[in-house]
């Protein structure tokens, strides 16, 4: 490779990934079924209106009811949900309709709105054939919901929230302006584990979002990849890191105004034990990614939660999940207010007393509306500051990296470009991007990128220099090339001194 051949490779996207952790996941849990497998007892009585009761629905409610029956049919339980809670969105009283969501919502294990559905059946047609087995049933699904075990939420009162917690790492929402959002599903027929279910379950999890929002967030799905704002993708791959022991992950973009696009991926196949993933987890993982990916990154303390970062006890989108949405995105719109102006955090009205986390999270804002306006020097002076505040402000670290190795790009001077690109490492060690052209400049300057050896030598020459970072930097490369106790030891040594002194 020529001196001159630099292989620099600009970071331009900032994202943040949140992945779900699910240890605990029992595969004995009994909820794990795959869907599928149509078993159906009483479809027979379903549709026979009674002359004088009930409705006729509308042409097209009807065409969506005779969807939803054949997809019910099939074994497709969620899409027929999808379709039939269209249909009472304008036609409430057609009995039938009811027992299919009964019978659905059962299938997929939504007790409390089974019970509902089937009580709402029995309601318009009390004089049914069925009704004496449907009013035990009815009475079965409401013991069902006494006795589900309720896992102790600690201080989650109904009243309460966990928007402390979801929003450690910033406050992120999506702008009204870009509602609704455009969703591409990227076609899985060819992903081993995928079942057309899956879209189904996912289609559905969009709609739960929508209606816990009141109508907040709206998605619209797209057939073309081409301008859609949030992209979905399967994946049967549990090599990638993210997804070895976690069965979904998403990652959003901002840019001054807000969230303007969010990438999720999923699962196809269990992480927990060999085989496809069943349809309840399954809807589990795509509430909650989508939570992700609609910018609550963090995820709640109580385990009813959706945000919750393990999956099994959950039955969608609990009440506390819908209120930390609204408090986060009012407190979102609000910090997002003037954004795009060039005042500086300490401007703003009341600095002085403002809580330490308030101050951190006005640098990250500053420092992130700098990096994208490609003022990577200002956006890099604000994160440190919001890192001398807080110094686990993940999205500040990942940032700063972006910028540091941005300006590297732009910097001539090849001390400096090393420096810059120190820093990048050292925030986000995760950073290829940033190593490759950490490596590539090491290379022309004489040390040979890939022998620890040459770099604990140039470690050593940056600490003589008084360049703790890049020494630190340079040890921890080392060490990735070849672990040693006492290097490593050395390396977070030094590391403690970098920031105790930024
Ligand atoms: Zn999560």
């Amino acid at each position: 490779m020529g001196s001159m051949a630099l292989n620099l490779t600009r970071a331009l996207a900032l994202m943040f990934a949140a992945n779900i952790l699910f240890p605990g996941v029992s595969t004995a849990s009994g909820s794990t079924t795959v869907c599928g497998a149509p078993k159906i007892a009483s479809t027979k009585t379903v549709g026979q209106k009674k002359s004088g009761s009930g409705s006729v629905l509308s042409g097209a409610n009807q065409q969506l009811f005779l969807d939803a029956k054949s997809l019910y049919e099939s074994g497709r339980y969620w899409g027929a949900l999808t379709k039939l809670e269209k249909i009472i969105e304008t036609d409430r009283d057609d009995p039938a309709v009811y027992l299919y969501l009964g019978h659905a919502y059962s299938k997929a294990r939504k007790v409390k709105e089974a019970a509902r559905a089937y009580d709402t059946y029995l309601q318009l047609e009390p004089d049914a054939p069925d009704a004496e087995k449907y009013r035990t049933l009815v009475n079965v699904l409401q013991g069902q919901q006494r006795n589900e075990p309720r896992p102790v939420s600690g201080a989650g009162t109904a009243s309460g929230d966990y928007m402390k917690e979801t929003t450690a790492t910033g406050l992120f929402r999506w702008p009204d302006s870009r509602m609704p959002i455009k969703v591409y599903i990227e076609p899985a027929t060819a992903v081993p584990g995928y079942r057309p279910e899956f879209d189904d379950v996912l289609q559905h999890a969009f709609r739960e979002w929508t209606t816990a929002t009141d109508g907040k967030v709206k998605f619209e799905i797209v057939t073309n990849r081409d301008g859609a704002e949030m992209v979905v993708s399967w994946t049967d791959d549990m090599h990638a890191p993210e997804l070895q022991a976690e069965a979904g992950k998403a990652s959003i973009v901002q840019d001054s105004e807000g969230i303007k696009s969010a990438e999720i991926q999923l699962l196809t196949v269990s992480p927990f034990k060999d085989g496809p993933v069943g349809c309840e987890l399954l809807y589990n993982i795509c509430l909650h990614e989508i939570g992700h990916g609609l910018g609550l990154m963090g995820h709640s303390p109580y385990p009813e939660d959706i945000m919750y970062p393990q999956l099994s006890v959950q039955t969608g989108i609990t009440p506390r999940d819908a209120r930390t949405f609204q408090v986060v995105y009012a407190a979102a719109a609000e910090a997002l207010k003037g954004g795009s102006g060039s005042s500086s955090p300490e401007e703003t009205a009341d600095f002085d007393r403002l809580s330490p986390a308030n101050k951190a999270q006005l640098f990250l804002k500053a420092g992130t509306r700098a990096v994208f306006a490609g003022q990577y020097r200002e956006s890099i002076s604000k994160l440190e500051d919001a890192l001398r505040i807080n110094p686990d402000l993940e999205l500040a670290k990942s940032n700063l990296a972006v910028a540091a190795n941005n300006l590297a790009l732009q910097t001539k001077d090849e001390k400096e470009r090393v420096n810059l690109l120190h820093k990048a490492i050292f925030w986000n060690p995760g950073m290829e991007a940033g190593r490759q052209n950490l490596n590539s400049i090491v290379e022309t300057l004489g040390t040979n990128p890939t022998d620890p050896a040459a770099r604990v030598l140039f470690a050593n020459k940056l600490e003589k220099e008084n360049d703790l970072l890049g020494a630190c930097v340079e040890l921890l490369e080392a060490e990735r090339l070849k672990p040693d106790t006492a290097r490593a030891t050395r390396a977070a040594q030094l590391r403690q001194k970098v920031l105790s002194s930024i």
